[in-house]
């Protein structure tokens, strides 16, 4: 079992809604335990287009047997599932996951930067990823 940290925000639609349906869907894969939640956070967009919504943002603190890149994968279906559809880079969206630490690992791949590359800048990961570490 790895502790593992996941961020999520969304700036579309319900936004509250969309964090609370993404979280019981993360709880609901095998293999993966919600061990901490954060508190919603509003935050302002960071680059992509100007004029999007502001987000909410929250963070967790999972317990998982899912490999990293399985994860990645697993969070991407939810993201599709909830109807992310593909936008510009930074664009506004229903719902975002990340993988932000995983264990200890490092991970530098096509698909997979562990820790998350934009994680350490930014108050709207930090804030929520302070609460459950
Ligand atoms: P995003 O726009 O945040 O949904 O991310 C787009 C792409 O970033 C994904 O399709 C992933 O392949 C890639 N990515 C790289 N590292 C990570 C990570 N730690 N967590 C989530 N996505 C990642």
């Amino acid at each position: 079992m790895a502790i593992c940290y996941l961020g999520i925000g969304s700036n579309l639609g319900n936004r509250r809604k969309n964090i609370k349906l993404a979280i019981k869907k993360i709880s609901a894969l095998k293999e993966n335990r919600i061990i901490k939640e954060a508190r919603l956070f509003e935050t302002l967009p960071v680059g992509g287009p100007s004029g999007q919504p502001d987000y909410l943002n929250t963070a967790l603190k999972i317990k998982t047997n899912i490999p990293p890149l399985t994860l990645l994968k697993k969070l991407k279906k939810i993201e599709i599932e909830m109807g992310r559809v593909p936008s510009v880079r930074f664009g506004p969206r229903i719902i975002d996951l990340d993988i932000l630490l995983y264990g200890d690992k490092v991970i530098n791949s096509r698909k997979l930067t562990i820790p998350h590359p934009r994680m350490f800048k930014r108050d709207f990961v930090l804030k929520p990823l302070k609460e459950v570490l």
